[in-house]
């Protein structure tokens, strides 16, 4: 029998319960869809082998883009269940690196709403225009402004591919239910010279609003969402860095949210870098990590690596002197009065040096590339790091992919084969030297979406630090001997929702251990929250 009241037509244009060509002869003549569908019953298996065909046949990924997001409403299922079983294909198109080819022509590929839009003009009414979104029980929120997408600058409100793509790995990967999902954009504007003189542009079309004006908007819709869905989860997303840590701390001790770009990178490299250890056979309490670029990326992993050497021992000053930062400036160090305040607890008694200095003068066994500059770490860059490692760690983090530090195939080309690589985006698998490297990706949808699932199955009160580092260790626990033959430093994304599941059931139970959740705390967490998750298999 059919779940639904609806017949005819209705049913084939509900994205959410249509099942298009697969429903059976018995529901078609139940539902009134009979002479409404062509004669052949084709299982979900086979629309998906046609829509697979389909993409195969687009000329180009934001073609393929745009297909996906029209089966996004068309048939939910069929989107999901294809994203869930091609998920090394797909996630490439529905996130970074295609979602950023996205966002740039976002005016000119728009078909249908996918999120709810905030702009200056709807202050002191945030609440009221909330009610008309229809959806009740929303648990996790992912909100935009715009302002740094990627490694791309302010987007403006083309920046709304972002929210959407993340929650849509959100149901993917961790199988938070659809319908409790909410993308929003933030609408304040952009700075962005040409998107404003863009006449197809879709957004609010004046400068950012900024100072007190902005953080009053921002906090008018924190409350919004908290009166109407007091449950949610806010992930906060690629704002500028210091509104990002603005936000941060102004929030995460009250409300429910992280910043994914400060802290779900911050696990996932550090899950990385935990994993480097099975190769390089160097404990993770002893290494000295350098980073170059000192923005919200950098900076969060540096943090959460503070609290992981310090489960290790080390005292906190003693974690510190293992950090060490390189920006577009060189190396951060206390005598530079050019540093922003997150900079500041990392900035040592030291004397003033370029990068390639530095590497000789610092000797770090892992560098991690956050910077957006694409191409920062070159061959001399990797020969140093080599000549100083057996097995030099190179993390090349920024996004997309043509702003990678480095490909794949020059960290290990430009090491000899020697460096252990992750990237931020994904590469293919390298050969060289006849012998074959399957580059991990340090891919934050590795984490984000374990943690929502952990925090909205224990309706958490908020998420502490602690909490990440909890996800971070479960991630690396996770890398096989396997992966760890072919040099990757994380598991294959295939076994996401597998991940995602064990990642959810280790934060939830640190969630009731904090005294954090609002719920009970359930016998077999592990089988309620598989059961919570979302099947898209029809
Ligand atoms: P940001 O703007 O806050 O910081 C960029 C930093 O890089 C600044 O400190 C700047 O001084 C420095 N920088 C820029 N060009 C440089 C150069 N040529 N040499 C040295 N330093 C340079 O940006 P962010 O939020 O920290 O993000 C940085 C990058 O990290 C982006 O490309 C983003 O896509 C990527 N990122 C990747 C992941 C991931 O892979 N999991 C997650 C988040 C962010």
């Amino acid at each position: 029998m059919a779940d639904t009241e609806k017949r005819n037509f209705d049913v084939l244009q509900d994205g959410v319960i249509t099942k298009s060509l697969a429903f059976s002869r018995e529901e078609r003549e139940e539902l009134g869809l009979r002479g409404l569908l062509p004669y052949s019953v084709s299982p979900q298996e086979l629309q998906m082998t046609r829509l697979m065909e389909n993409l195969g046949r687009k000329e180009s990924d934001i073609e393929r883009y745009v297909l996906l997001s029209s089966l996004q409403d068309r048939n939910e299922r069929l989107f999901y269940r294809t994203v869930i079983d091609h998920i090394e294909q797909i996630m490439p198109i529905i996130y970074t690196p295609t979602v950023g080819q996205a966002c740039k022509e976002f005016s000119t590929i728009f078909r249908q709403s996918k999120g709810f839009y905030i702009s200056p003009e709807d202050k002191g009414e945030i609440r009221k225009i909330l009610d008309n979104w229809p959806k009740k029980d929303i648990r996790v929120v992912v909100v935009t402004d715009g302002q740094r997408i990627l490694g791309l600058g302010d987007l403006g409100a083309n920046g709304m591919g972002i929210p959407i793509g993340k929650l849509a790995l959100y149901s993917a990967c961790a199988g938070i239910q659809p319908d409790q999902c909410l993308p929003v954009m933030l609408d304040v504007g952009t700075n962005n010279e040409e998107i404003l003189n863009d006449i197809l542009y879709l957004g609010y079309p004046h400068k950012r609003l900024e100072g007190d004006a902005y953080f009053e908007l921002v906090d008018e819709f924190v409350q919004a969402i908290q009166d109407k869905y007091p449950k949610a989860l806010i992930q906060f997303e690629d704002f500028l860095t210091p509104n990002a840590y603005a936000l941060l701390r102004k929030y995460r001790k009250k409300v429910l949210c992280f910043n994914d770009d400060i802290q779900g990178t911050a696990a996932v490299t550090l899950a990385g870098v935990y994993a480097s250890s099975k190769i390089t056979g160097i404990p993770f309490k002893d290494l000295k990590i350098m980073f170059l670029g000192a923005g919200s990326a950098a900076t969060g992993i540096a943090d959460l690596m503070v609290r992981a050497f310090e489960k290790e021992g080390l005292s906190k000053d003693e974690a510190i002197q293992r950090l060490w930062f390189v920006d577009i400036n060189g190396l951060v160090v206390s005598g530079r009065d050019d540093l922003m305040e997150h900079n500041l607890p990392y900035a040592h008694d030291h004397e003033e040096m370029e990068f390639i200095e530095a590497i000789d003068e610092i000797q770090p066994q892992v560098l991690i590339g956050a910077t957006g500059f694409g191409g920062a770490f070159t061959r001399e860059v990797i020969e140093r790091m080599t000549a100083i490692n057996d097995r030099p760690v190179i993390f090349a983090l920024s996004n997309p992919t043509s702003r990678a530090e480095c490909t794949a195939r020059q960290a290990y080309s430009w090491s000899n084969g020697n460096a252990v690589f992750a990237s931020g985006s994904p590469f293919k698998k390298v050969t060289y030297s006849g012998r074959t490297y399957k580059p991990g990706q340090g891919n934050n949808a590795y984490i984000f979406p374990g943690i929502g699932l952990g925090a909205i199955h224990s309706e958490a009160k908020r998420i502490p630090e602690a909490t990440f580092l909890v996800a971070a260790k479960v991630l690396a626990e996770q890398v096989s001997d396997d992966d760890i033959l072919l040099g990757s430093l994380y598991p294959p994304l295939p076994n996401i929702r597998d991940i995602s599941l064990n990642i959810a059931v280790a934060v939830a139970e640190n969630i009731y251990d904090l005294g954090l959740a609002r719920t009970e705390k359930s016998e077999n967490l592990h089988q309620e929250i598989t059961d919570y998750m979302f099947d898209p298999t029809y």
